[in-house]
């Protein structure tokens, strides 16, 4: 029996990277559903090889576009945000969620509403309703399995049913493509060069996150709320040649660690693939040829968007949502280059600050505090007040 595989998100990074593992596979999986935003010509392609029985884009201009192109009559092929639902209601054994963005965030409740396993890839999810999202998955006995590297290392090494013996959980970083640029030098840099990511190959605004260290602290919000650890016990330690992707340490000592080339099929075919394993043509490490690893502490002066991520935990309630909210406003904003690099971490704690914090109950409270943290934000931007 072939595992049926459902992607939202199927022309990004991952959902791209999810199509090549499946096609290295073929005896193993059946592509169900595709989705994409905008572009209509790759989803298209996908379709054609894949032969999903359903697709959804989400722009109106792309959808008709993809209607004018495709000639397989058999293919439903949906529009809009809320086509989730539909999708879904389609026989799935897995959802790889790799829509970037709050976008993402419905189909995933969603998803878990409906006990499905989930191949976590948004982040949003976790940062912005992390325990809600939690106890959705709890409630319906769904299973959520981290497709980012740094949670999928630590879920692989990490004992959970020993998880009281944990003591500490580090979190690797790669430092991004200013690691060893000097603060002052960070002032002019341009989107071309902040998106230049030393390592990985990824998106726009995950690669901007990358060199801000926002893609940390998302990412030490998203492993409090996974691994239920406190944030005090979890560490960000930059490790630039990004060869171990996590770890775990327990109270005897013993620190366990997963390793492997910088390459997110790895990650990827392990959701896709639990409690499995398949092989993938994904290159190998070799130790003697690597040589040395080193490791340092983030200067949280330089990296002020991991200090605020710390901060929202401490805060709690709504503050990681205003956080998020806040970061993908202003990070867009630089892309457009209508603000300054340093100044995404301004417009954050600027938002963070002059936000009520309020409980997260629902997800209809995520939107709504999603949604007002981007008009402050970007008043806050248009202001100049930052
Ligand atoms: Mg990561």
């Amino acid at each position: 029996m072939k595992k049926k595989i459902t992607i939202f998100g199927s022309t990004g990074s991952i959902g791209q990277s999810t199509l090549d593992i499946i096609k290295q596979n073929p005896d193993k999986y059946e592509v169900i559903a595709l989705t994409a935003n905008k572009n209509y010509l790759r989803l298209l392609e996908q379709a054609k090889f894949f032969k999903p029985k359903i697709v959804s884009i989400n722009d109106n201009a792309s959808y008709k576009k993809f209607i004018d192109l495709n000639s397989n009559k058999n293919l439903k092929v949906l529009n809009g945000l809320n086509s989730y639902e539909e999708i879904l209601d389609f026989n799935t054994d897995l959802v790889m969620a790799a829509i970037t963005g709050s976008a993402g965030l419905l189909p995933v409740v969603s998803a878990l509403k409906k006990g499905l396993s989930i191949a976590l890839a948004n982040k949003e999810s976790l940062v912005c309703s992390g325990s809600l999202v939690i106890s959705l998955a709890k409630i319906n006995n769904a299973k959520i399995l981290p497709v980012d590297s740094e949670h999928n290392a630590i879920y692989q090494v990490l004992d959970s049913k020993n998880k009281s013996k944990i003591s500490r959980l580090i979190l690797t970083a790669s430092g991004g493509p200013f690691l060893k640029t000097k603060i002052g030098e960070l002032k002019n840099v341009t989107p071309r060069e902040a998106i230049k990511h030393p390592n990985w190959s990824m998106g726009k605004k995950i690669s901007i996150d990358s060199a801000t260290m926002m893609n940390k602290g998302l990412e030490l919000i998203e492993a409090c709320y996974l691994f239920g650890i406190h944030q005090k016990n979890i560490d960000v330690v930059i490790h630039p040649e990004s060869i171990i992707h996590s770890c775990v340490e327990y109270m005897d000592g013993s620190m366990l660690a997963q390793m492997g080339t910088p390459d997110m099929r790895t990650p990827i075919s392990f959701t896709l693939a639990y409690p499995e394993r398949i092989k993938t043509d994904v290159q190998r490490l070799n130790l003697s040829e690597i040589k040395k690893l080193t490791f340092f502490e983030p200067d949280l002066n330089k990296y002020p968007c991991l200090q605020l991520a710390y901060n929202s935990l401490e805060i709690g309630k709504s503050a990681p949502t205003i956080l998020n909210a806040a970061n993908e406003v202003a990070v867009q904003r630089f892309l457009e280059k209508k603000i300054k690099f340093l100044s995404i971490a301004g417009v954050v704690e600027k938002t963070l600050n002059n936000s009520s914090i309020s409980s997260i109950n629902s997800i209809k409270d995520v939107i709504e505090v999603d949604k007002d943290s981007r008009d402050l934000a970007n008043s806050i931007i248009k202001s100049g007040s930052y």
